[in-house]
């Protein structure tokens, strides 16, 4: 989903190869509207990524959001380090830690 922690862009592969997760624009798909989010899980959008592919592209699961590199060009274009997984999965990019219980008031 296109929320702050993946840049405000959907992170997709295309439908024909799932090699890697290009950045999306955010408002190429408009996430509160169903019919569009359906329409992009049964691969029937054609969308261009910030590095220029447009191809059918595929909104992958929770495994391939964790684990596909992502484009390097997408990266570079957003002035991110490449790396596997979406934004949004890793913390380090967003220059934030773990939450340590620990130290939060009130938590066991
Ligand atoms: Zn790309």
């Amino acid at each position: 989903m296109p929320h702050p922690g993946n840049l405000g862009h959907w992170w997709l592969t295309t439908a024909s190869s799932w090699e890697r997760l290009h950045a999306v624009p955010g408002d190429a798909v408009d996430a509160d509207d169903e019919d569009a989010c359906d329409e992009l899980r049964m691969y029937a959008l054609t969308l261009t990524a910030r590095c220029g592919v447009r191809a059918v592209m595929a909104w992958p699961g929770l495994g391939s959001r964790l684990a596909l590199p992502r484009c390097g060009h997408c990266c570079r274009i957003l002035g991110i380090p490449a790396g596997p997984g979406t934004p949004g999965n890793r913390a380090e990019i967003l220059g934030q830690r773990p939450i340590d219980k620990t130290k939060v008031k009130g938590a066991r």
